[in-house]
């Protein structure tokens, strides 16, 4: 797989050559690049940001030189988008959002549940690359994300600073039908995507074949696979630590056993924490066990 980082700071990426991403760009499983954006500027002050076009506080980041640098990382001509009725603005279109009566006189917009038989699926669709912007009012970056990103040849990550980037950028690298992704990773704002970048590069790395030391590892893991739980919970040994003692099944040395105690364990944690994680169970794939739990 390779990757394309693109950062003002792209010093910040020097850790990727740490621990298991390291090993793997050893072994070439993923080659990963940090550019800097101020490579593609042409002023003296390297500067990729200007003030927001309608007032207010903060810069935002500049799509010329974004575009320079996008345009030579995808190696696609410069275009000018003719109609830019049909193009969609943002990852979450207008026409993904139903519309709801707030109450009183005012209509709001919230996001359509989404349907994912309408996702891309890199795995059946032609390899091409991905482009991908962290961006904290977009939808939220998934473990469902992470698989399906997984799966291709080509990812490259664009790092917001200031207060963004100029909308346009996705919208135009969508119109020139590049699959282009907004995320974000979580309900906070940090001051750029380079930290928000590293947690997806890394949800996404280690599902590589060949990633992990021991590929089971990742089999059966919080969020994973078609009826996804929390994980149970783990203990190593001395059986008694400080007074306190493992559960007593885990060393009974019966498989069956343990595979019940966890997978209870899994069910009520789950259940406790993340009831929507429960409500989304496919009861069909449960087995009579798993329903009394
Ligand atoms: N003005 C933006 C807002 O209120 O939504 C925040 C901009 S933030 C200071 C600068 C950049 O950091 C963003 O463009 C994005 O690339 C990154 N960023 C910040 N928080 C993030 C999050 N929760 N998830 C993903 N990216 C984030």
């Amino acid at each position: 797989m390779k990757i394309d980082i693109v950062s003002v700071f792209p010093e910040y990426f020097e850790v990727l050559n740490l621990s298991l991403l390291g090993k793997a760009q050893a072994k070439g499983l993923v080659e990963v690049t940090a550019h800097n954006l101020r490579d593609w500027t042409h002023d003296v002050h390297h500067s990729v940001d200007d003030t927001p076009v309608g007032g207010g506080a903060g810069m935002v980041m500049k799509p010329e030189v974004w575009s320079e640098c996008l345009d030579e990382l995808l190696q696609l001509e410069p275009a000018v988008v003719e109609n830019t009725e049909n193009i969609e603005d943002s990852a979450v279109s207008c026409d993904t959002y139903d519309t709801c009566d707030s109450g009183n006189s005012a209509t709001v917009a919230v996001p359509a549940k989404s349907d994912d038989s309408e996702k891309t699926n890199i795995a059946q669709s032609s390899a091409g690359p991905v482009l991908i912007f962290p961006n904290p009012s977009a939808p939220l970056f998934t473990q469902q994300d992470a698989t399906e990103l997984s799966h291709a040849d080509h990812l490259l990550f664009g790092c917001g600073r200031y207060e963004g980037y100029d909308a346009r950028i996705p919208q135009y690298y969508r119109a020139q039908g590049i699959d282009v992704r907004e995320y974000s990773i979580g309900d906070y704002v940090l001051n750029g995507g380079e930290v928000a970048v590293s947690v997806m590069l890394e949800a996404i790395t280690r599902l590589l074949p060949g990633f992990m030391g021991n590929a089971e590892s990742i089999v059966e893991e919080s969020y994973t696979g078609e009826n996804a739980l929390l994980e149970h919970r783990q203990y190593t040994k001395p059986a008694e630590w400080r007074g306190i003692k493992v559960p007593d099944v885990l060393l009974s040395g019966n498989h069956a056993k343990v595979d019940r105690f966890r997978r209870d364990e899994a069910l009520q944690k789950t259940d406790e924490l993340r009831p929507d994680l429960i409500e989304a169970l496919d009861c069909t794939k449960l087995d009579k066990a798993d329903r009394k739990t």
